[in-house]
């Protein structure tokens, strides 16, 4: 799974890196069938495997920062994010799971 980057991502990344734009992606990035620019490796090559930390935690993609991007479009427009997500994300995990039960003991229905 790799973040997507926009042009103020890259912009501000290969900024931060002193690299220029067209550096950055030539080195890491490519674009992807939907023509998101995405990296090329994974784990993600600024992942430090030693800490598991970002390495470029101040300037991270807008993608990274916003994740698990649970506030940003309606649920019902957005399944097929939660449905990727739930693999890695503890938290998607937790919001799906407790969604399910709440169904099942009907605390909530679907609006018809
Ligand atoms: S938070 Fe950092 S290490 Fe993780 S995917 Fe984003 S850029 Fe890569």
């Amino acid at each position: 799974m790799s973040p997507t980057y926009t042009q103020k991502d890259i912009a501000r990344i290969s900024a931060y890196l002193g690299m220029s734009q067209r550096a950055f992606r030539e080195k890491w990035l490519y674009k992807d069938r939907s023509g998101d620019w995405i990296n090329k490796e994974a784990p993600c090559q600024f992942l430090d495997l030693k800490t598991n930390h970002c390495q470029i935690y101040d300037v991270r993609p807008g993608d990274c920062a916003g994740f698990p991007h649970h506030g940003t479009k309606k649920i019902v427009e957005y399944g097929n994010v939660y449905k990727q997500n739930i693999a890695y994300c503890p938290a998607t995990y937790r919001l799906v799971t407790q969604m399910q039960e709440g169904f099942a003991e009907g605390k909530w229905e679907l609006k018809k």
